[in-house]
């Protein structure tokens, strides 16, 4: 899968996970800033696993920083495709998340800074900025980051909390896009086994475990097919409402209004449009095609 997809399922993602608006899961609820900058975060972290070959768009994007992290993350996971896209890899990227929420730098004017947790959201949001073209020129990837991250990290610091969860679900994410392609992932590294004669002999069979070890159900094909891309086009939608869904709640609770209320209203009003809209619709189709 593309990195530009791969950050656009994380964030359609946590919007899912985090958000209690309508059509949302809401499993692991947030305030309408941790549903923000968590689809950020998130968006990051489904490209992280990617972190283990120089040259992919996460290299570039907050160098020299993120350029060393990927060296040390491809030499520790063996190579691209390897450790970072199996069971194994997720688990571990949730750790280091969750060991970076625990370092915390105790300050007389602000109490307890999350910097970890700070530190690892510069470049998780650094390589989202990237790979969505949030930013034109890298250099401008720095700046964009830093403030996120610093303005989370003062302001409301208990919000990091979420953390460990936006990366574990964004791997998550990222393996399993990766696996609905031709390719597949070593889902059970650093274990790899290889599949008997017979199975590879039998086609759709070998696909799903191929004899290089790797797991698949490539029903989007080859990377970027026209198939990933529309999977890829309604979760982008669907992202882009639940985010907008936090700007308007976030931006009506900060004004002093009972958002929940106001959007309920909202809510109730653009059902009753749209049924409406239908009965209209049925009126007309009446009309001009009796019977
Ligand atoms: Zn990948």
């Amino acid at each position: 899968m593309k990195g530009a997809h791969h950050a656009l399922c994380g964030a359609a993602a946590w919007v899912a996970v985090a958000s209690t608006a309508p059509w949302t899961l809401g499993w692991y609820p947030t305030s309408p800033l941790g549903v923000l900058t968590g689809a950020l975060v998130c968006a990051g972290a489904a490209l992280a696993p990617d972190a283990d070959h120089h040259d992919a768009t996460v290299a570039n994007s907050l160098r020299p920083v993120s350029q060393w992290v990927c060296d040390v993350v491809g030499k520790v996971s063996g190579g691209h495709r390897n450790g970072t896209h199996s069971l194994l890899g997720i688990a571990a990227l949730t750790g280091v998340a969750w060991a970076a929420g625990q370092v915390t730098v105790a300050t007389e004017a602000l109490g307890d800074l999350a910097v970890g947790a700070g530190l690892m959201s510069v470049l998780l949001v650094a390589f989202a900025a990237q790979a969505l073209r949030l930013t034109r020129r890298r250099r401008d990837s720095w700046p964009l980051a830093l403030a996120l991250a610093a303005f989370i990290t003062v302001a409301a610091p208990t919000e990091w909390d979420w953390l460990p969860v936006a990366v574990g679900l964004g791997a998550a994410v990222h393996v399993a896009g990766d696996m609905l392609t031709d390719a597949g992932v070593p889902l059970l590294w650093p274990w790899e086994p290889r599949p008997p004669r017979w199975w590879r002999r039998t086609p759709v069979l070998d696909e799903v475990w191929s004899r290089g070890g790797h797991f698949a159900v490539p029903v989007l094909g080859t990377t970027g097919s026209w198939r990933e891309r529309a999977l890829v086009a309604p979760l982008t939608a669907y992202a882009a409402y639940g985010t907008g869904v936090a700007v308007v709640v976030g931006g009506l609770t900060a004004l002093g209004y009972d958002a929940g209320a106001v959007v309920d209203r909202w809510w109730d009003a653009a059902e009753e449009l749209v049924g409406g809209a239908t009965a209209v619709g049925a009126v007309a189709l009446q009309v001009v095609a009796p019977g």
